[in-house]
Order: C-alpha cells, then structure tokens, then sequence
C-alpha cells in the first residue's frame, strides 16, 4: 500500500493539490496551507495510507505540487 508524505511547512498554500484531489486535503483557514485530511502527523510531516485504486491520480497530484513536497512511498 503506497502511502501520501506531506512536507507542510514547506506548502506555500497554491491549493493545486486540492483542486486535483478535494477528497484528500483541505486549505486551511488558520495559515492558508493544505492539509492531508485524516493524515498522521509527526511535527510537521504527515502521512496518509492510500488505497491502489488512488495511487495513479495521486502520483499526478504530486507532481503538479510547484514546490515538490508531496512524496508517495
Ligand atoms: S500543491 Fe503543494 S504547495 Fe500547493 S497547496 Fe498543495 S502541498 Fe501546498
């Protein structure tokens, strides 16, 4: 099972991955960064297993992120 990592302290907030992907994250209102909904988090780095059905659509995600902080492992 692949598995979503989010650098969120490096998000400068553009919102493309939740325009790609409004399942996974939400723009927060507090600092205007994306979060990964339901990700766990240790200190600023979260991580969220996804399903194989996901794991195409959400390797494009990724890579549309302008300041490459979303890996999938
Ligand atoms: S695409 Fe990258 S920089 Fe833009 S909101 Fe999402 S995580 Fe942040």
């Amino acid at each position: 099972m692949a598995k979503i990592i989010h650098y969120r302290n490096k998000c400068i907030g553009c919102g493309i991955c939740f325009e790609q992907q409004p399942e996974l994250w939400r723009m927060s209102k507090k600092d205007g960064k994306a979060t990964l909904v339901k990700a766990i988090a240790k200190k600023e780095i979260y991580v969220l297993a996804i399903g194989t059905h996901i794991e195409e659509p959400t390797r494009e995600m990724a890579k549309a992120c302008p300041v490459k902080i979303i890996k999938i492992v």
